[in-house]
């Protein structure tokens, strides 16, 4: 499998600094959770990898297996085996869903090595199925009308067809009712390989009833401040946050 490694990053939006260094390295066949109260810096951490310009790294690596991230395009990236699910994934006007799905395992795979339009079309159906997503989403231009539950299937859609070596998922699970939780959860389960690794991005426990992850990580304040294992979330879940600023001794 592959690793990434966030080393020392330091992350600005409009000349302030909101990532204040963070550590963290995926391997492949981990889960990691990455909590934390609103505003500690946890979507600016899934933006800057992905290379949202708007996010300046002033300090610090992203390294896939030893390759620079932040010196690659952002097609790059994903060609590269990194996959970033935005928490407010854009629409693309003009383009099927089944169409970018396909353009985008294909752009994955050599030249002369395009997955067939059959087989494509049968794995896609497999995994519709999985997320109960109706079939003429395949479709429907990406992203444009989706309800906010139907754009979180689709993005695990997205994840379990291009099956990327990294997946970074921004609250995934922001909004969905508790059907469409379970299913989410058993589309990301279905994914847990020794070749993948994933970061879940999370304000909630409650994603974590249903996916077990490996490692819990804490951020507060741009930094990740903790880490545990599944009973750190847990113990979040039942007791907030404060004991962790008392004991780190942060001021809110
Ligand atoms: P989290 O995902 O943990 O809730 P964010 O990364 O979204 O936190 O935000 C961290 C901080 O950066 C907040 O203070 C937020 O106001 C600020 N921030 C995030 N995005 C932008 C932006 N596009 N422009 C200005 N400030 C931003
Ligand atoms: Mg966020
Ligand atoms: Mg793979």
């Amino acid at each position: 499998g592959s690793t990434l490694e966030i080393k020392d990053l330091h992350v600005e939006i409009e000349g302030q600094e909101i990532l204040k260094g963070v550590n963290l390295t995926i391997n492949g066949g981990e889960f990691h959770a990455v909590m934390g109260p609103n505003g500690t810096g946890k979507s600016t951490l899934a933006s800057a990898i992905m290379g949202h310009p708007k996010y300046e790294v002033t300090q610090g690596e992203v390294l896939l297996d030893g390759e620079n991230v932040l010196e690659m395009e952002v097609d790059e990236r994903a060609q590269a085996g990194l996959f970033l699910a935005m928490q407010y994934p854009s629409e693309i006007s003009g383009v099927t869903n089944s169409d970018f799905l396909r353009s985008a395992i294909n752009s994955r795979r050599e030249e002369g090595d395009e997955i067939s339009l059959m087989k494509f079309i049968k794995e896609m159906d497999a995994k519709m199925d999985t997320l109960e997503i109706d079939k003429n989403m395949a479709q429907r231009y990406l992203n444009e009308g989706f309800s906010g539950g139907e754009k979180k299937r689709n993005e695990i859609l997205q994840l379990m067809t291009i099956q990327p070596d990294i997946a970074i998922l921004d609250e995934i699970d922001s909004g969905l009712d508790i059907d469409a939780l379970k299913v989410v959860a058993k589309g990301i389960n279905e994914m847990r390989d020794d070749a993948f690794g994933c970061l879940i991005i999370t304000h909630y426990q409650r994603l974590l009833d249903y996916i077990t992850p490996d490692k819990v990580h804490v951020m507060m304040q741009g930094r990740v401040v903790k880490s545990g294992g599944p009973e750190l979330a847990k113990r979040l879940e039942e007791e907030g946050y404060d004991w962790i600023k008392e004991e780190l001794g942060i001021e809110d």
